[in-house]
Formats: structure tokens, sequence, C-alpha cells
């Protein structure tokens, strides 16, 4: 496993695999060629489908900006090895210099087809939750001082750096009105409903008031092009952080606290990233939204002093009841159905911390069992329903009354 820095990755939305990972393998790429003159980029897939709604070309010419740069939307080619395939070619006076197939694999990480190089070392030795669970009953400690033991005491400053970003992603968000950039045209809540909880007085609405709209201000600002952490990735960017902050408003969790449950979330996010996928391309919403909120529960155990068969308990009932959920973004923007997505999924992870409380702590599903599931049920998916938009309610809603008003616009 690498490390949790290579999974929460401060940038600007809407997508993980679609903007920030193209973003860094185009970077990585020009930084080889400096003297080319031209680039050429042609995307297969998931990217090339919903590549527009998610700005792809948008971030690759704004990272090749001064030079002269070709886009192509390949929407024939089959994407054998992953669904987010792009090439990217360099030349000089008209001569091509070399081209690299990248696989943007999800969460802003990527691979380059061939390559020996490893860009993103592993550092963890133990592969799965089992294994850590072992290790660390072993040694005796938590799942924080595991993290640090793993990549030093550094691995806190990030982490404060994290947490930093992510309030302020929430201050954002419930403070901006107006409307999101897109077609759809669909204006921000998050604000609306903050201020609406402030009217009840029963606890139960009062939470799921704040939770959503938590969740709806970061996942708001990652659909507006603004600064988020991903979590595991831009799209399910907002489960976590308002886990997290509504721990800290109603339950007084310290920053500390916090910092620590970020490490503990990012193993789970790891485990699932290093086992299975949080690509939407690859396995649909499940491995995004699914993963975020078993982050979330885990995270939020380990804040309400859980020990560790209760924190795995959390985050396998979170990753169990999200299985077969698919990914059909509307017109290929993260924003219908992600953003209530977040603020369901965050709601769900609380539920899922607080159900564990009351189940036996030995479960016969452990969270690796779940994670392999989430796998292979990703894979059987029909295509359609992994970031395409051809799919689900994206389909449904591009055939409806609205749709050919909102195309004329
Ligand atoms: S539906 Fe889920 S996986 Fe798909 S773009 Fe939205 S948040 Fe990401």
């Amino acid at each position: 496993m690498q490390s949790l820095q290579e999974l929460y990755k401060i940038g600007n939305g809407p997508s993980s695999s679609h903007t920030m990972g193209p973003k860094r393998a185009t970077e990585l790429f020009k930084n080889q060629y400096p003297n080319a003159d031209k680039f050429k980029i042609v995307l297969y897939g998931s990217l090339a489908l919903t590549g527009k709604g998610h700005l792809t070309d948008y971030i690759i010419k704004k990272t090749l900006e001064g030079y002269e740069v070709e886009i192509e939307f390949d929407l024939k080619t089959e994407c054998n090895i992953h669904p987010n395939t792009f090439d990217i070619s360099a030349y000089s006076q008209e001569k091509l210099l070399d081209t690299w197939r990248i696989y943007s694999v999800g969460g802003g990480t990527f691979k380059i087809e061939g390559s020996k190089e490893t860009i993103f070392k592993d550092i963890y030795p133990q592969k799965n939750f089992q294994e850590i669970k072992e290790f660390i009953k072993e040694k005796e400690i938590d799942l924080y001082e595991y993290v640090c033991q793993q990549e030093g005491n550094e691995i806190t400053t990030f982490l404060n750096e994290v947490w930093k970003t992510m309030q302020n992603a929430i201050k954002n968000g419930l403070t901006t009105t107006g409307i999101i950039p897109g077609k759809l045209k669909l204006p921000r809540k998050a604000k609306k409903i903050y201020e609406n909880q402030l009217k009840f007085e029963t606890p139960d609405i009062k939470k799921t008031r704040l939770l959503s709209s938590y969740a709806y201000a970061t996942s708001e600002e990652n659909a507006s092009g603004g600064v988020i952490v991903t979590a595991p990735t831009c799209g399910a960017c907002g489960i976590l952080p308002a886990v997290l902050y509504y721990m800290k408003e109603e339950y007084h969790v310290t920053d500390e606290e916090i910092v620590k449950a970020l490490a503990v979330a990012g193993i789970i996010g790891n485990v699932v990233k290093t086992n299975a996928s949080i690509s939407g391309a690859e396995c649909g919403c499940q491995a995004e939204v699914g993963t975020a909120c078993s982050m979330a529960a885990g995270a939020c155990a380990y804040l309400l002093k859980l020990d560790i068969e209760r924190i795995e308990n959390s985050a396998e009932v979170a990753m169990e009841h999200h299985l077969g959920l698919t990914c059909d973004p509307i017109y290929g923007y993260v924003q219908i159905p992600c953003i209530e997505r977040n603020a369901v999924a965050a709601m769900r992870a609380f539920d899922a911390a607080s159900l564990s409380l009351m189940l036996e702590k030995r479960k016969k599903i452990s969270f690796d069992l779940v994670v392999e599931t989430m796998y292979e049920t990703g894979k059987d998916l029909g295509k359609h329903y992994r970031e395409t938009s051809e799919g689900g309610l994206a389909k449904k809603y591009c055939r409806n009354k609205y749709f050919n008003k909102e195309m004329k616009e």
C-alpha cells in the first residue's frame, strides 16, 4: 500500500480520475520533453464519454498552456485495460518524440503503460485489513500509531493540512449561493439546508440536516471547481469531511483527534484502493461513494472510541450496503446524482458506526471480504453503469421533456 499522501490529494474539482489524474500525468510528460512544440492527446472510454462534463480537455489544455494542443475524443476504441485511458504524444517540428499510454486509475493516481519505474512506491508491507489488524494487535498499537510507524511522524503535518482544507471547503460551501457551473443550472443548496436545521429541535432531524449540509457544502465546492481533498475521490469528497465536521461540532471532538481519525479513514481507503478499485469508471459508484462511506464510518467509530473490531464492522457495514451502486452522472457532470449521494452516504456512515456498537464483535463478513465482493460486482456491472453517462439516470433524464430545453440553452 502506498502513502496516505497518495490517497488524500488537495486540489481543484470536479473529478480525480478525469481532471486530477490527467493533469498530473500531463505535467510529468511535459517535463520530460521540454523541447516539444506540440502535444496530441487522444481520450478513450469514460474519459472520451464524460470528459467534457468532467473538464478533462479543459485541464489538459490549461496544463499545456503555451503549446499547440490537439485533443481527440475517441468514442469507438474499446479500452481493455482500464476505462480511463488516454494517449499523450509530444512533437517537435512535426517530428514525433514519444507517446505514453496513461491509465487514470482513480483518486488522481495514474499508471504509464510499459513503465518499469514505480512512480508511487508501496510503503506499507501489510496488504489487507486482516494483516493490518493482526499486526497492530501484536504490537499493541492503534491504527493511527500504525500509520505514524509506517510513514513517519511527518504524516501528521500532512493530515493537519488535509483537515484544514476540508474545513475550508465546508465553510466556503456553507456561505456560498448561486448556480453550479454547467447546463444543469443547479442552485447550490448547502447554505439553505444548514439554515433550515436551526429551526428544528428534534436531534434526529438536526443530525440529518447538519450532516447533509456539510456534505453538500464540500460536494458543491467540488462541482464548482473549488479546492477540496480527494477522500478517496473528488466525486465522493463530501462524505468524510461531513462526518468529521459533525463530530467536531456536535460531539466536541478535538482537531487532534480528528487528524488521527483521518489516518484511520486513510487506511480503510488504502485497503480498497490496493485490493479493488476507487474508480467509478472501473467499478461504479460503489467504488467511490461506497469506499468514502466506509472511510467515514471507520473514522466515526474511532472517534466514538470503538475498538479495531468495531471499526472494521463499521467500515464493512458501510460498504456492504453500497454494493452494486452504479455511476451514471447526468451529462457527465459530477452533480446529479453525486452531490445528494454524498449527503445520503454521510448519514449512512454515521449510522453504520452507531449500528456496529450493537452488533456482535466477531462478524461473519470481514471488511476484506466485502472489498473483494465490491470489486467483483464492479467488474460484472454493465459498462453503461460505469461512468459513461450512457445508462441509468443519465440516459433516462436525457430522454425526458427537460432535455431538449437544456440542450438548446
Ligand atoms: S455517480 Fe458516483 S462514481 Fe459516478 S461521478 Fe458521481 S460520485 Fe463519482
